[in-house]
């Protein structure tokens, strides 16, 4: 079974091609005119995905060796994101599907940051039902009862931003360039985690608060800076050291009580701020600290791609879970 997988849910056009879930290929054009906004802007978006599509489609076939005549389905991302951004990657699969006369597969870009464990790939084992899920990304954190495929439950999730926005609104303030989340993580890694301390939010159960945690950097950067102009430059390592170790705090304390809460040990992070090396590292110390057994995607899978894609349209198609040209994309759609 052959799925050509498009995601354009954000700002990075994405193509991929699985076979029985082993991924063939996995291309993604990424949009640097953000990057002059200090943030995604839609209309702009929107455009570059239209220019993008046709050619990101075409290497990832070539990558992948696959005539479009082999394709079984053609699965795409129905939301959430932007709409503008969506309606692209969405009209070019409902064309592709008529025109291949294959089935169309509808797919939810969260539930797929989370389902992107089940891509085969040597070394990484896969979770088993049911498991717990913590969604890390740009627009979500969740801490998600996975029971099955398509049977899951949000448990916890943040409340205001999200901590991919925590990490880029905090570069921000730091002068960073869009989006900050992997400059931070560089800079941590040469500076002390301890130099400074911020306050973790006071948040019951499993949700998560993470604007007061950006408004008290603010604060620390603009009164520090008032004192020493090159505060910043002078402590760049270790002021990201001490925002992620802060932030890392955050979501592991959350997962520890989910685990309490729920006796289940297997753990999956998923969303682009599981490539973060600190994340990564504190995860797989879990293991052996908690006796967790722990899912860490490899790192192409965790930033938006689509072969996360690709997987849930594996599933959907075993399932035979398909539809028709009329579906609607969607800005928001529950898990
Ligand atoms: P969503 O999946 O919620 O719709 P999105 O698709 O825009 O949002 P992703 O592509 O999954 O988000 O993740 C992007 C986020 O991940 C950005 O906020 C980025 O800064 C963050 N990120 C990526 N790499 C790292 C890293 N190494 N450390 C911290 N954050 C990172
Ligand atoms: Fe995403």
């Amino acid at each position: 079974i052959y799925i050509l997988a498009i995601e354009s849910s954000c700002d990075d056009t994405a193509a991929a091609v699985l076979q029985n879930g082993k991924m063939l290929s996995n291309i993604v054009a990424r949009q640097d005119v953000h990057e002059q906004y200090g943030g995604v802007v839609p209309e702009l978006a929107s455009r570059a995905h239209q220019q993008n599509i046709v050619p990101v489609i075409d290497v990832a076939l070539k990558k992948a060796g696959v005539e479009k005549s082999q394709l079984s389905a053609i699965a795409f991302t129905q939301g959430p994101g932007l709409m503008g951004s969506l309606l692209v990657g969405s009209s070019f699969a409902k064309s592709l599907a008529i025109a291949l006369d294959v089935p169309l597969i509808a797919v939810n870009h969260m539930q797929a940051h989370i389902l992107a464990h089940f891509i085969d790939e040597e070394g990484f084992d896969k979770p088993e039902f049911p498991f717990l899920a913590m969604t890390i990304s740009g627009g979500h954190t969740q801490i998600v009862k996975v029971n099955n495929f398509f049977d899951m439950e949000v448990i916890g999730e943040t409340t205001d931003d999200a901590v991919g926005e925590a990490f880029d609104k905090s570069a921000k303030i730091l002068g960073l360039p869009y989006p900050g989340g992997p400059l931070v993580d560089k800079y941590a890694k040469e500076g002390n985690p301890k130099a400074f301390a911020f306050t973790k939010p006071k948040v019951p159960g499993l949700n998560f608060s993470f604007s007061g945690l950006k408004t008290q950097i603010l604060y620390f950067v603009q009164k520090n800076v008032s004192e020493n102009p090159d505060f910043i430059r002078d402590n760049m390592n270790d002021i990201c050291a001490s925002i992620q170790y802060t932030i890392i705090n955050i979501l592991i304390e959350k997962l520890k009580l989910a685990v309490k809460e729920t006796g289940i040990k297997q753990v999956a992070i998923g969303g682009g701020v599981s490539a973060n090396s600190g994340i990564r590292n504190t995860l797989k110390e879990a293991e052996k600290k908690h006796g967790w057994k722990t899912f860490i995607p490899k790192f192409e899978y965790t930033t938006d791609n689509a072969a996360m894609i690709g997987i849930v349209g594996y599933q959907k198609y075993l399932q035979q879970m398909f539809n028709d040209a009329a579906v609607a994309s969607k800005a928001r759609i529950e898990l």
